[in-house]
């Protein structure tokens, strides 16, 4: 099928967008006139992230606007104004400058999307600490790995998580002081505590510290091929690309009702479903419940959503629901429809233009990245299937990395190649947290390598093609091979073992492993679901293999690693391509 470009009105009757002309906001484009637009610390103190998207709101016109509104997962709404907000992230500061901890002490939240979590990110940037997210669906070992290699001083979490999950792994992380439960009434111990007894026992006003624009503020893991995950460090200054991102990819305006249905636990979930649109002092909405196309409707109907942020694995989902069934709520509200994570079928543009009304917009960007980098802004012609154009101040290019180590650019329209970025823009991640080695080698020749591979057409729209390595997208989320095949390897049946994304028409990939069985043991469709269900124990339903597959024969280099390339290639029924590095 061929797909034409989608035009847009730039002047649609509900909004104007902010970005109108590309090249003309291109050409006037500063870094610093984006710092001009957002509010310093008072008295000099610089620059904070929850200053400028929750006090200076509750502190002047917005004090009384709804910041957050939050959907339990039983249907109750609760509202929390900028004013509300300013006094619990305060008390939530204050929670933590009692209990010790400062500036540059990993806060770790474990929780779902609760109010509490909203409150604990927005008051450990108030106190200058490191705000370090945990998905919920995660198992015991991904949240062992990412508390011990973040140096996490505390957690946050409720009982059920803590039973479920933490409780034990305490002796593991002895560097981690407290966890606060978010339901528990008294204090358990003197490491476990309430955390609703100690926000009663401080004040509601907290002075915020002085504050650099290169102050660390995020920790987000994210997947290794060869490793366990990597900590990418953000500062404070990465709101500076928040806020740049509200304003012309998202298109935030005044009376705006936004929705990122990501969850915190990873980066989308912080960047735009907590930080954006609070700089933007606009409407947030909060879904506690996990995906259901029906609820999604209602929550786009009842809540009069202006703007949706989301990823094409829900819009597949939605997809399945039909356009009819859709067309039949009232999305007058709703004007804008971005999606990232993944490639973004050019069916479920045509499907969004049909049930919702609006295209989908595609944009790119990935954790290391802290915001989004490429995007079709509203204004702009839509081409189905294209990631769109560079962010004003973002310099992007397609690459080859040369045999010296270095990367030169590719001009050639066309041409596949690797993305890359020219480092400086505020939200690039400033390390690796411990692995300044790993840090280093994603540079060359003054780019920033991203790993995925992708093309540019003759106008400047990006088209992704793919990852450079075996790093697995399933449903939205990354999950690195690495961290599969060791818990898999913990197993007493399994000798060896190999991980693959395999695609899959509605999560993109699914997890599926290859294993060698140690003498002794036999192929079984016992053993394979005991398998499935001793990695979901461990990893958690986000990470754990959908598939597992014996093969006593894994495909080696001659260095003794097992071919993930060789065994994806297998399964999709492709040529095995050059075996010149396998083993005899
Ligand atoms: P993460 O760091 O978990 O946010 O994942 C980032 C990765 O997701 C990128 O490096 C890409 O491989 C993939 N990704 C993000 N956005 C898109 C998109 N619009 N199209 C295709 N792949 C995407």
């Amino acid at each position: 099928m061929k797909w034409t470009a989608i035009r847009k009105d730039p002047g649609s009757p509900k909004q104007s967008p902010h970005l109108s002309d590309y090249q003309a906001t291109l050409a006037d484009f500063s870094w610093d006139n984006i710092r001009r637009e957002l509010p310093s610390l008072p008295g000099k103190k610089g620059f904070n992230i929850a200053h400028a998207a929750v006090d200076c709101h509750a502190e002047g016109q917005l004090a009384k606007h709804v910041a957050l509104r939050w959907l339990s997962q039983s249907d109750r709404v609760e509202r929390f104004t900028y004013g509300e907000l300013k006094t619990l992230t305060s008390r939530f500061a204050n929670v933590l400058h009692m209990l010790g901890l400062g500036r540059g002490d990993t806060v770790c939240t474990l929780t779902g999307r609760i109010p509490e979590l909203y409150i604990a990110a927005l008051g450990a940037l108030k106190n200058t600490s490191v705000f370090c997210p945990l998905y919920s669906a995660f198992g015991p070992e991904p949240i062992y790995q990412r508390m011990s290699r973040g140096d996490a001083k505390i957690l946050i979490t409720t009982r059920r998580l803590y039973r479920e999950k933490v409780a034990k792994l305490l002796n593991r992380l002895p560097l981690l002081r407290y966890v606060l439960l978010v339901d528990l009434e008294e204090h358990e111990d003197s490491r476990l505590l309430s955390l609703p007894r100690l926000m009663a026992k401080v004040q509601d006003t907290f002075t915020i510290p002085s504050t650099d624009l290169e102050d660390i503020a995020l920790l987000h893991f994210t997947s290794g091929t060869t490793g366990m995950p990597k900590g990418a460090l953000h500062v404070h200054g990465a709101a500076l690309t928040h806020y740049l991102t509200g304003k012309y990819v998202l298109d935030f305006h005044a009376d705006d009702v936004f929705w990122c249905t990501a969850d915190p636990g990873w980066v989308t979930g912080t960047s735009y479903g907590i930080l954006a649109p609070l700089l933007h002092g606009i409407t947030n909405i909060v879904d506690e419940a996990d995906f259901d196309a029906t609820r999604w409707c209602n929550i786009l109907e009842s809540q009069k959503v202006s703007v949706l942020y989301t990823a094409p694995t829900a819009i597949r989902r939605l997809m399945r629901l039909g356009a009819e069934p859709v067309k039949s709520y009232n999305l007058s509200h709703l004007r804008l429809v971005q999606s990232v994570g993944e490639p973004l079928n050019p069916e479920a543009i045509v499907w969004g233009q049909e049930a919702l009304g609006m295209p989908i917009h595609d944009n790119w960007w990935q954790t290391e990245t802290g915001g989004i980098m490429i995007a079709n802004f509203p204004a702009m012609e839509i081409r189905p299937g294209s990631m769109g154009r560079p962010l004003p101040g973002i310099e992007a290019a397609i690459v080859r990395r040369s045999e010296d180590g270095g990367a030169e650019e590719i001009e050639t329209p066309g041409t596949q190649g690797e993305l890359a970025l020219r480092p400086g823009w505020p939200s690039m991640f400033r390390g690796y947290l411990h692995d300044e080695e790993r840090y280093r080698s994603c540079f060359a020749s003054d780019w920033y390598l991203t790993g995925d591979l992708a093309k540019r057409d003759g106008d400047g729209y990006f088209w992704f093609v793919g990852r450079a390595d075996d790093i697995i997208k399933t449903a939205g989320h990354m999950v690195g091979p690495f961290e599969v095949e060791s818990v898999l390897m913990a197993h007493p049946a399994v000798a060896e073992a190999g991980v693959i994304g395999k695609p899959d028409p509605v999560v993109g990939e699914l997890v599926k492993g290859f294993v060698s069985l140690k003498s002794g043991f036999e192929a079984s469709d016992a053993l394979r679901l005991e398998l499935i269900a001793f990695t979901r124990k461990m990893l958690g339903s986000a990470v754990a293999p959908r598939e597992i597959e014996f093969n006593q024969h894994l495909p080696k280099n001659r260095a003794g690693k097992i071919m993930r390339r060789l065994l994806k290639a297998r399964e999709l029924g492709l040529p095995d391509g050059d075996l010149s590095t396998m083993e005899e």
